[in-house]
């Protein structure tokens, strides 16, 4: 597996200014934790802002439009996002898939434009809990890695993949153990079926209700190399337990 344990808050449609004294506290800290890669995700209004206050942590975007440039008003492209300092976005989150109607081939054309302006990527992908009851989890995951991922040269690298059940997004309910390894797994093989060797190099988050009190057994499942954290990230005490787990 790839790297340190990578932990991202996503703020999702939360923050303003006074937010940037949870990134001051986030990333003083995080300097005690080198063995963990930490990272945020404000609105993008904020991402100049926070990119100026910390100094360690990553900074990322939570969507970017497939193009660089143009009439989409109200949109935010990739190449703007890494001017305002972000090292990275998220893309595909289910609430952009839910809300935004994005489907796997524009969550695929989001992520090349990513990789297209140097920002490392987060692709989100994640069953709901009608497929998870019908038994078809696996293959509505392995269909949006399949129809999600970039197929750029050197994509490998720079790709994370947050495995997010929709069902346990904000709900306090999570997987058990069992069936995250055997999500995890399952992703794992069909990244290396979409990548090759180059597969195994891709890191693999877990995100859905991710708090401090069950974050060190989500992260000690194999194949799970980090965590997309939602609510638990607003506030710098329950994201750095997250950190701290790690
Ligand atoms: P949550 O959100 O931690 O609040 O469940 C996770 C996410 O949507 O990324």
């Amino acid at each position: 597996m790839a790297g340190l344990p990578y932990i991202v808050g996503n703020w999702k449609m939360n923050g303003t200014r006074a937010m940037l004294n949870e990134v001051r506290a986030i990333d003083r800290a995080a300097a005690r934790f080198p063995k963990v890669q930490v990272a945020v995700a404000p609105p993008a209004t904020l991402i100049y802002r926070t990119r100026d206050a910390a100094d360690i942590i990553g900074v990322g975007g939570q969507d970017c439009h497939a193009r660089e440039s143009g009439a989409f008003t109200g949109d935010i492209a990739a190449p703007m996002l890494k001017d305002a300092g972000a090292d990275f976005t998220i893309v595909g989150h289910s609430e952009r898939r839910t809300l935004h109607g994005e489907s796997d081939a524009d969550v695929q054309a989001k992520a090349e434009a990513a990789f297209g302006a140097g920002l490392a990527v987060i692709v989100c992908v994640g069953e709901t809990e009608a497929e998870r009851d019908a038994g078809r989890a696996e293959a509505v995951v392995a269909a949006q890695l399949e129809g999600s991922c970039p197929k750029v040269e050197g994509a490998p690298e720079k790709l994370s993949v947050a495995y997010e059940p929709v069902w346990a997004i904000g709900t306090g309910r999570v997987p058990s153990v069992e069936d995250v390894a055997a999500m995890h797994k399952s992703i794992r093989e069909k990244l290396v079926a979409i990548y090759g060797e180059g597969g195994a190099d891709v890191r693999i988050l877990y995100g859905g209700s991710v708090k401090a009190d069950n974050a060190a057994e989500l992260l000690s499942v194999p194949e799970v190399g980090g965590a997309l954290v939602g609510g638990a990230s607003l506030n710098a005490e329950s994201f750095l337990a997250i950190v701290g787990a790690a």
